[in-house]
This record gives C-alpha cells, structure tokens and sequence, in this order.
C-alpha cells in the first residue's frame, strides 16, 4: 500500500536521523523480512555508519560506508518507526520486526504486521543496475509530458497497468493512479498508445499535482487499524480526505455526480467515473 508520497514522507524523516550515525547493534526478530541472509545483513549493516538515506520508486535506500546499499520495500503494511533516545525502554510496538541501535541511542524500528515488507543488503553498483531498470521518477525534472507521451505510445496496457507499471513510470500504485486518472479526466481502460498529446498533458500534470499534494500532506491512511500506514512517528498520513476516487465506490463523482463505479484490472481495484473519465 505504501506508493511514493508514504516512502518519501518516512524517508524526509529518517534522512533527519540517520546519515553519519552508526548502526552498533542490529537484531531481525522475523527471518522473512529479509530477502537473502538475515545473518549476513546483520553483520553488513552492525558496525557501520550511514552515508546517505534517500527514495528511489517505493524502495528506501539506505546507503552504507561500506559501499553496500541496505534497500526496503514496504509493500503492504510495512514502516520504519524512530524511537528516540531516552524513551527506547519501552517495549516495542506490536509487529516490531527488526531493531537497529544507533550509538548515540536513537532506535530504529522495523514494523510490518503482514511481514511482507523486505529488508535487503546489496553492494551499491548492484543496486545501481537495478534501479536503472526502473521508470523516471515522477516528480523529477526528468519526467516531463514528452517522456509521459513517448512512454504511452509505446505500450498495448490498459492505461490503469501502464501506471502501475514501475519500469514505466517509478512510485505509482493503485490509490494515486486511480486519482491522477481522475484529475486528468480520462478512462483507466484506455490503451495507453490511444491516449494522444492532449490526454497525456492532463494525465502528466495530474501524475506530478497528486503526488507533490500527497506528500504534502504526509501520505495517505485508509483506516485507523494496525494495518494502515503510519509514518516514523507513528502518526497516520493526511491525504485520505483529498481522495476523489478511490475507495468510494457508488459515491456521486465529485464533478458531475455519477456514481463511482469499481472495476477489476490486472487483479487490483479500479477506481473511476465512466462519465466523465474518457
Ligand atoms: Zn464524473
């Protein structure tokens, strides 16, 4: 569930903590956030100091001085949670998955209580190779409505796919592309190379407006429940009440007061008016 403004808003805040600090003790209390050997991440990242914190898609990127990336993906229900130094006597929340000392007694915390989340350790020039794989990142000079446009006609997927896609464009998921395709008036169901000069100008300013927007407002949480997300002080995102589409099915449209209707594309939820969304 976490996309690009939920990352970005865990990462503003751990760049805060972090960088130039070193990592003197770390535990994995659940081995299956861990993609490869938790033993060997364990040994990478105890010891070490921090370099850098940054996003790339919905990856946190944590670089170490070692030249080794410690890269998470959230996926649903994953997030970091800062403790700092001085209250880290408490017990740990519910679905704590991994602790991290810092030496100046600040804790880090790994939370995720459907453990899909994963935790990966990898030198930084694979990490590199990885990454280049991936789309421009939306709210970079670098994604421009030329590149949107080039990138569209060049793909068969239903527009809805096409935006999910992160070797298309990085950071995107189900809630924001459900909105952006909103804001830009045009059906999820298009195909991507039919989308045309005018649409993809709408649909790039609606991408780079929705995130900017989100993340101004700390991301989204859908509910209150343990499993929404919840940003390094444990404080849920503000965006919920700015969605337009998504999660209101049979809702008036905010615009012309048809029902939302909600359709199934490549098994995730689908958002959107089909009156005025074309
Ligand atoms: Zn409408």
């Amino acid at each position: 569930m976490p996309e690009l403004p939920e990352v970005e808003t865990i990462v503003r805040q751990l760049v805060k903590v972090l960088p130039g600090r070193r990592v003197e003790r770390a535990k994995i209390l659940r081995k299956n956030i861990v993609h490869g050997s938790p033993a060997r991440l364990v040994k990478a990242i105890e010891g070490t100091a921090i370099r850098s914190v940054t996003r790339r898609a919905k990856f946190i990127v944590v670089e170490l001085e070692s030249d080794r990336v410690w890269v998470t993906h959230l996926r649903m229900s994953g997030s970091y949670r800062v403790v700092p130094s001085g209250e880290n006597g408490d017990a740990l929340p519910v679905y704590t998955r991994a602790t991290f000392d810092l030496e100046d007694g600040t804790q880090l915390l790994y939370v995720d209580p459907r453990t899909l989340g994963r935790l990966e350790i990898m030198p930084t020039v694979d990490w590199e190779a990885r990454a280049a794989e991936l789309g421009p990142e939306p709210l970079s000079p670098a994604f421009t409505t030329v590149v949107l446009e080039r990138c569209l006609g060049a793909s068969r997927q239903p527009l809805k796919t096409f935006l999910l896609d992160q070797k298309r464009i990085a950071g995107l998921g189900n809630i924001y592309a459900a909105e952006a395709l909103w804001r830009a008036r045009v059906s999820p169901r298009r195909q991507a190379k039919n989308v045309g000069p005018v649409r993809a100008s709408r649909l790039h300013r609606a991408i780079v407006d929705v995130l900017s927007e989100a993340v101004g407002g700390s991301g989204t949480s859908l509910g209150s429940t343990y499993l929404n997300f919840a940003d390094a002080d444990g404080d849920p995102g503000e965006f919920y009440e700015a969605l337009n589409v998504y999660d209101r099915e049979n809702e008036p449209c905010p615009r012309c007061g048809e029902a939302i209707m909600r359709i199934v594309q490549a098994h995730r939820s689908t958002y959107y008016c089909p009156s005025c969304q074309r």
